[in-house]
């Protein structure tokens, strides 16, 4: 099965906003052994900002939002692709990082060479490893997160399943973090979902699970079954692929 895996920034950092190294390792561990299994994956990571934050503490004055995102996310981005090929390398896995701008899913020929880019890699068995290419995507050539990203990235590559990892084990029917409220387990095509979702988003990064329910729904739609799950649970890949029923999550049917 080809897959794409999109890992939020709140998986990949730590309360303190560093890069949580032995997360990411653990995670690139399941994708190694799913590989073994016999799938394809495409990895969308987030991090950068958050990593460059924490890199560059020592910044004292006042940056504005953009500022802050395009600087954050150069020094961010080198910090967290280097620890991504140095942690596949020890299971040989060539990876290849794959920066990108909303421009190139419009129909034009950076359509075509976006496509061409992921065929290629897909074919000579490099690992895309795709974020968006935050230091040059400003306001409105900006995705709205990484999740958008990850819902295009699925479709382009014909993935048959989009695995989207927070910190959060799903989609539940009332307040997470109240008892009474249940995780609901599967969406069926169709179901309305406003009563449920809560507006908070992530502290991390840019989406919340708003947006991540509207890209399951139109990934689903494409015919592409999509999961959302906690990826700070230990072995979450290896559990959803073996064990799915036992194994937290909110799965939207196709
Ligand atoms: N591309 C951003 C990063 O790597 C994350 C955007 C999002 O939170 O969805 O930091």
């Amino acid at each position: 099965m080809r897959i794409t895996i999109k890992i939020g920034s709140n998986v990949l950092t730590r309360q303190d906003g560093s890069l949580d190294v032995t997360r990411m390792s653990a995670l690139v561990d399941q994708i190694a052994n799913l590989r073994n299994q016999g799938h394809e994956v495409i990895l969308v990571s987030s991090g950068a900002v958050a990593s460059g934050r924490s890199e560059l503490k020592h910044i004292q004055h006042d940056l504005d939002s953009v500022d802050q995102r395009q600087l954050f996310s150069a020094v961010g981005q080198a910090k967290l692709i280097n620890r991504y090929f140095e942690l596949f390398k020890e299971y040989g896995i060539a990876v290849g990082q794959v920066l990108t701008t909303k421009e190139n899913f419009s129909d034009t020929e950076h359509r075509r060479n976006q496509e061409n880019c992921m065929k290629v890699m897909l074919e000579n068995d490099v690992l895309p490893i795709v974020n968006e290419n935050d230091t040059v995507s400003v306001t409105e050539l900006m995705f709205t997160d990484n999740d958008e990203l990850s819902g295009l990235i699925a479709r382009m590559t014909q993935s048959q399943m989009l695995i989207i990892l927070s910190n959060i084990d799903g989609i539940y029917t009332g307040d997470p973090s109240n008892p009474a409220s249940q995780l609901i387990r599967t969406i069926e095509p169709g179901k309305r979902l406003d009563e449920f979702i809560q507006e908070k988003k992530s502290s991390a990064g840019r989406g919340g699970m708003q947006s991540k329910s509207n890209v399951a729904i139109q990934t689903a739609s494409a015919g592409i079954s999509v999961i959302i799950a906690n990826g700070k649970r230990d072995d979450i890949l290896i559990k959803l692929m073996n064990d799915r029923e036992n194994t937290p999550c909110t799965e939207f049917i196709c």
